[in-house]
Parts: structure tokens; C-alpha cells; sequence
């Protein structure tokens, strides 16, 4: 017995901690307590209008003894009315309880995803922006205890920490833009976007990246082609794939953008000779924070792939990507064409 009622203290003790389990319970609580009201409310007028029917049945000029066996009977048939609306209350409310158990957990799982994932969010955030923060804390820390600090370590304690604050900017830019990328088709005007000129645009204020480390960024072909959509996302979008493409390419490399209209589509691929994606890490790098294992990808989030995609798909169309290891990646994006 003891052991029993240790087992459902540490049941209630571990349900009150289970905000899922509680809000489940509430649920078919719930149901159960409204079905309950309307059978309750329903069985009474029932159980009323059938003895007085009974009654009214008998109605008529009858001798003592008679009138006692028939309200014998009206009894009997009363009570054993009673019993069986009770037994088909209790029946309808245990499936009711059942049902509405299942139920609740099904409405309440999709609930709970999303309440998971946005906790699995915020611990992302807090461990990306933790990093350059140690880091800062760090360099700050020896700098000030160091008993004669000359100018030349104070210049580079404040160019870490500058490169910290840049790379802190960078992920708050980036989750920024994630929160708000849900409302890009609602809240901004889609316009006309000549899709040549923006990569030209954009490969021009890349070119001094890509020159740092002697890598060959062009614009191989650029037919015209429009699309419809939002200039500043797609801008990003460019911006991102080039800056992995130069990002994961070693010195010395090639990154070709090249722009093709066909069946009424727009494609837009970017190809490296890049350092490529295992085919292990291929199937992931769209989710958010994902980044394979390198020394180049430790600068990074792992978010703006995770932008690239939410982004394309708000403007209806497709994103691939072909990697070989060692060789190269080849990103190939197409939006519908506007004609
Ligand atoms: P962020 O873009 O947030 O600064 P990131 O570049 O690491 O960080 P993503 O752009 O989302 O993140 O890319 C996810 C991962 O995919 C990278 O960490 C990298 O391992 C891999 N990756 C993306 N593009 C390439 C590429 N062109 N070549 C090789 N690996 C790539
Ligand atoms: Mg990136």
C-alpha cells in the first residue's frame, strides 16, 4: 500500500512538472465536464418525460388495489429507468474521457513542436552570442591585469574585441532577419526585380572579399530576367551563398554566379572550388545553426543558409544544392520568371 502511494506522489509530482501532461488533462477535463452538463441536463428531462408519460398512460377510472399495482410498477419501471440512464451517462463520459484524451494530445503536440523548437531556438542564440562574449570578457580581462600594458596590446585587445562586437552584430542581423522573414509576403511590397542588375550589383561590393584572398569572383552569364519579389531578401540571398562560396573556398579559388532564364524559370547558380560538404553534413545545412565540421565554418552561425531558404521559398521557388568534398559546391536557386 505504501508503495502505491509513494508511486502516485512521485506521478503528481512529476506530472505537476509536466506542463504538456497538465494541459492534456485539462483538456479532456474539460470536454468531459461539458458533454457531462448537456447528458446530465438531457438524461433528467428524459428520465421526467418518460415516468410522466407512464402516468398518463394509466390515466383513467381505476379500483384502489389497481391503482397501487400500477404505481408499483410505475415505480419499478422509474427506477430501473434510472439505473439505465445512469449506466449509458457513465459509458458515454468514460468515451468521451478517452477520446477527448487522445484528441487534446494530438491539438496539443503540434503545440508542443513548436513551443520545442523555439526553446531549441533560444538555446542556440544564447550559445552563439556566449562565445564572442567570453572572448571579449577574456581578452578585456588580461589586457587590464597586465602590469605594464603598452599601446600595441591594448590595440590588439580592441581589434579582437572589434572583430567579436562585428561577429555578435552579424548573428543579431541574422535572427533578426529570421523573426521577421514570416512576414516578408504580408508586410513588404513585391516588386519588380531585374535579377542581372542585382547580381552585378551585388558581386561588385563583394569583389574586396574575395579579393583578400586572391579568389576569382565573376559574373559568368547574366541573361535578363526578372522576378517578383522583395530587392533587400534577394539581395540576401545572393550575399549569403557568394559569402559561403568564398568563405569555403581556399586561397587562389573560383566563384562563378551565373544567371539563366528556362521553361519560365529563373535559375541563379553559384559555384565554388570550395573545400565542398560531406555528403553526411549535405541533408542539414539548411537548418538553423547547423554547421559542418571546419575551421572556417567555427566564424559562423550556421544561419544564413537557414535565411537563404525561408527566403526562397517565400518567393515560390526551389533551392539545390551538388557538393563534392574536396572539390567544390554548386548552389543553384530558381524563382518563378516574370514575364
Ligand atoms: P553564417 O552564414 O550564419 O555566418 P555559416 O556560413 O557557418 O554561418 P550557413 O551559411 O548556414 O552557416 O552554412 C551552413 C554550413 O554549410 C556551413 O557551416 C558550412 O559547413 C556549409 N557550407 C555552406 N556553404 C558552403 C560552401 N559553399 N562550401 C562548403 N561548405 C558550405
Ligand atoms: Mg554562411
Amino acid at each position: 500500500m505504501k508503495n502505491y502511494l509513494k508511486q502516485f506522489a512521485a506521478w503528481v509530482t512529476g506530472l505537476k512538472r509536466n506542463v504538456f501532461e497538465v494541459a492534456r488533462l485539462r483538456l479532456t477535463l474539460f470536454y468531459v465536464l461539458t458533454i457531462g452538463v448537456i447528458i446530465a441536463v438531457f438524461s433528467v428531462v428524459v428520465y421526467y418525460s418518460l415516468v410522466q408519460n407512464l402516468r398518463d398512460n394509466f390515466d383513467g377510472e381505476f379500483t384502489e388495489g389497481q391503482v397501487q399495482s400500477q404505481e408499483r410498477i410505475i415505480a419499478r419501471t422509474a427506477d430501473d429507468l434510472k439505473k439505465n440512464i445512469i449506466v449509458i451517462d457513465v459509458i458515454v463520459l468514460l468515451t468521451v474521457g478517452a477520446f477527448g484524451y487522445i484528441l487534446s494530445g494530438k491539438t496539443l503536440r503540434s503545440i508542443k513542436h513548436i513551443l520545442d523548437a523555439q526553446k531549441e531556438f533560444s538555446a542556440n542564440a544564447s550559445h552563439e552570442l556566449r562565445t564572442p562574449l567570453a572572448i571579449i570578457k577574456t581578452s578585456t580581462e588580461v589586457t587590464l591585469r597586465s602590469l605594464r600594458p603598452s599601446t600595441e596590446n591594448y590595440k590588439v585587445a580592441l581589434m579582437s574585441n572589434l572583430e567579436e562586437v562585428e561577429r555578435m552584430s552579424n548573428i543579431v542581423e541574422n535572427l533578426l532577419t529570421l523573426s521577421r522573414s514570416e512576414q516578408l509576403s504580408t508586410t513588404k511590397g513585391v516588386k519588380l526585380i531585374d535579377m542581372a542588375r542585382l547580381a552585378t550589383v551585388v558581386l561588385a561590393k563583394m569583389q574586396d572579399m574575395a579579393k583578400a584572398k586572391h579568389i576569382t569572383l565573376k559574373l559568368e552569364k547574366a541573361e535578363t530576367a526578372s522576378v517578383y519579389g522583395d530587392r533587400e531578401s534577394l539581395e540576401r540571398v545572393l550575399f549569403n551563398l557568394v559569402h559561403n562560396a568564398i568563405k569555403y573556398t581556399p586561397d587562389r579559388g573560383t566563384v562563378a554566379v551565373a544567371l539563366r532564364t528556362e521553361k519560365g524559370q529563373v535559375k541563379l547558380s553559384i559555384k565554388d572550388t570550395g573545400i565542398g560538404i560531406s555528403e553526411k553534413d549535405l541533408p542539414h545545412i539548411f537548418k538553423r545553426f547547423y554547421k559542418a565540421d571546419s575551421s572556417e565554418s567555427s566564424q559562423g552561425a550556421g544561419l544564413g543558409l537557414a535565411i537563404v531558404e525561408e527566403t526562397v521559398h517565400l518567393h515560390r521557388g526551389t533551392i539545390e544544392v551538388t557538393s563534392i568534398l574536396g572539390r567544390g559546391t554548386n548552389t543553384t536557386v530558381t524563382l518563378p520568371f516574370a514575364s
